[in-house]
């Protein structure tokens, strides 16, 4: 089966998530389990938890279907040792966070070189602080996704997110979530059925679909190999139908959360009937 939602509020609580993401007809959902611009957070309450657990279960979505989402501030290939830290801890209590929910998915980007080391050394110090993490965690996998490859990001090649696997010690709990506007914009066509069979072909041929756990769907604003990070409503940008057309009639994307960014959460209920319309 495909598990449909989107990148829904915690606003008032994360108990209020599921809740929000039944709302649009979500099977899947994916949300932040604290402020996502800001370093520190309260600890979740033994209430909020509970209430959490209780809502999931009332809304019918399992854990393996939620892909929460990390802080836009951590660095985890970041090339200084004090941003580095800063980073590293961030994770843990993030990773900490989605264990007490009773959660099995962390999904994050995976860093920038800030113009100070290269490529190849962000890209291990990205595994190196995965490492780190799940040595001090049990249960959550590291979910790595795809960037635009804007400014100074990692990860807009699938031989980036291969490096930083090959790097991780404990390969059960480490994964990649492929976003189709991400993907574009790093100059792999999607407009196509030809176009999905190729990128989706080299995907696998490089990293492989037994890592995928969850997908970012999301129309693209620029153009092909743009590098610029502006996702689109379905169907209203540079990619059109035919990517999510593929997605939703293949069955490498069955039971991973597929969860729409797009920009307009007023039309998210919309969007989740019109990709299930897809199905053949
Ligand atoms: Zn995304
Ligand atoms: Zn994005």
């Amino acid at each position: 089966m495909k598990r449909v939602g989107a990148h829904v509020s915690a606003a008032g609580g994360v108990e209020n998530a599921p809740l929000n993401a039944r709302e649009i007809g979500a099977r899947a959902f994916a949300f932040f389990t604290k402020n996502q611009r800001q370093w520190k957070a309260r600890p979740l309450s033994e209430n909020s938890i509970a209430a959490f657990r209780e809502n999931l279960e009332a809304v019918g979505i399992a854990p393996r279907h939620v892909l929460p989402h990390d802080s836009y501030l951590i660095n985890l290939g970041h090339p200084e040792k004090a941003g580095l830290e800063k980073s590293r801890a961030a994770f843990l209590d993030e990773m900490q966070r989605c264990e007490q929910l009773g959660l099995q998915l962390l999904n994050f980007h995976p860093g920038s070189h800030l113009k100070k080391i290269s490529e190849e050394a962000c890209l291990s110090r990205v595994a190196d602080s995965i490492n780190w993490t799940l040595e001090r965690i049990e249960g959550v996998t590291a979910v790595i996704e795809n960037t635009a490859g804007q400014g100074s990001n990692v990860g807009y090649r699938f031989e980036h997110l291969a490096a930083i696997i090959e790097r991780v010690e404990d390969k059960s709990r480490v994964g990649v979530c492929i976003d189709t506007c991400h993907t574009f914009t790093a100059g792999y066509d999607l407009r196509t059925r030809q176009a999905c069979e190729a990128t989706f072909a080299e995907f696998d041929e490089i990293v492989g679909f037994g890592y995928l756990r969850g997908m970012h769907l999301n129309d693209s604003k620029p153009d092909l190999g743009s590098r610029v990070d502006r996702h689109e409503s379905l169907g209203k940008g540079k990619l059109g139908w035919e990517p999510f057309r593929y997605i939703m009639n293949d069955d490498r994307f069955e039971e991973i959360p597929l969860v729409l960014e797009t920009v307009d959460p007023s039309i998210w209920a919309e969007e989740i009937r019109q990709l299930y319309a897809l199905q053949e």
